[in-house]
């Protein structure tokens, strides 16, 4: 089969003749049809996470159809339509796994760091790494939310904002215009924040009922003329903007991060103290959590809006997403 590989760390992604993957008795392969680019893939070519054996094809926003299954496989059948995320396992018997929480697993694999992902024409997954694809669904608009979409809907669904509570969006770019119409669709004021006027319009576009120029006015008192937000979602990983920010959050705000960044953000007890505020950050999603993401974005008409390239031009096309010359989102179509 044709992958594309990281070869060794900081070195460009080569087009390959890989051996077609056999799946395991708990596995399944799956025939690829699209996967996103994610700035995550920096760690498998910059060689950022530890321990990640080269070479190595990555990947986690992976979308595609069973072709073979393990003998042990339950609740799946070829040809049925799947994604694969970031979360790419879990082990069943850790602490974390005991209570449920399979997101936090000890020994949880990562889709295409612990193992090779869908920067290829065909992978193996395990079956609890499986999402199922809505009929209908494009490919390539669909693996986006494999690993964008899970992570900003997961985050705002579980922030603890009621329908109708004021939610500002940081950030209108891969995963920013997701957010947006997530917490669109999902009931709540949603205000979007980025630097300049020139994105007020997509940001309404995208269902935001008002939007804040972070160089024109200050964020903060924008946000407590609004009444004080419940949760920001900072899809922007910038924390000097979201330091920025903190003076945003109304009574029991939240500030949400989703984005990294190596610097450290600013904030002082005081400012959390008295409004009873909290800083905390959410960590992509476990498979059905991506299957219902996919479904709710189904249901309401969410769509990721992708750039795509063939998977021979993964090279150049990771270039466009980590430099930032891609809009939005940027998906390999196999
Ligand atoms: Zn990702
Ligand atoms: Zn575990």
């Amino acid at each position: 089969m044709k992958a594309v590989q990281a070869t060794a760390p900081g070195k460009p992604f080569v087009l390959a003749e890989c051996p077609i993957p056999q799946p395991g008795p708990r596995e399944v392969r799956v025939r690829i049809e699209a996967c996103g680019i994610c700035h995550s893939d920096m760690f498998v070519r910059e060689g950022l996470f530890p321990g990640i054996a080269y070479p190595r094809i990555p990947g986690h926003e992976v979308v595609g159809t069973i072709d073979a299954m393990g003998s042990e496989v339950r609740d799946w059948n070829v040809g049925n339509r799947v994604g694969v995320g970031w979360h790419g396992g879990h082990c069943f018997t850790c602490s974390a796994c005991r209570s449920g929480d399979f997101l936090l697993c000890a020994r949880g694999k990562v889709t295409g760091i612990s193992g090779d992902g869908g920067y290829a024409e065909f992978m193996t997954a395990p079956q609890e790494a499986l999402a199922r694809v809505p009929d209908g669904m494009d490919p390539a608009e669909a693996s986006p939310l494999m690993c964008a979409g899970v992570t900003t809907y997961n985050g705002l669904r579980h922030a603890g904002a009621l329908a109708g509570d004021l939610v500002a969006v940081l950030g209108v770019g891969g995963l920013g215009h997701l957010g947006i119409q997530f917490s669109h669709a999902m009931g709540f004021r949603t205000v979007a924040l980025s630097s300049g006027p020139d994105k007020a319009d997509l940001a309404h576009t995208l269902g935001a009922d008002a939007y804040i120029d972070m160089k024109a006015e200050d964020p903060s008192q924008a946000l407590q003329k609004m009444g004080g937000a419940r949760v920001i979602l900072a899809t922007a990983p910038n924390s000097a903007t979201i330091s920025r920010l903190i003076d945003g959050l109304g009574r029991n705000g939240k500030m949400v991060l989703l984005g990294v960044d190596s610097q450290p953000i600013q904030v002082s007890p005081l400012q959390l103290i008295g409004g009873r505020k909290s800083v905390t950050g959410w960590p992509s999603g476990h498979a059905l959590d991506s299957e219902d993401t996919l479904n709710f974005a189904r249901k309401t008409g969410i769509r990721a809006m992708v750039e795509r390239f063939p998977l021979a031009r993964a090279e150049e096309a990771y270039q466009v997403m980590i430099g930032n010359k891609a809009r939005f989102r940027v998906v390999l179509t196999i």
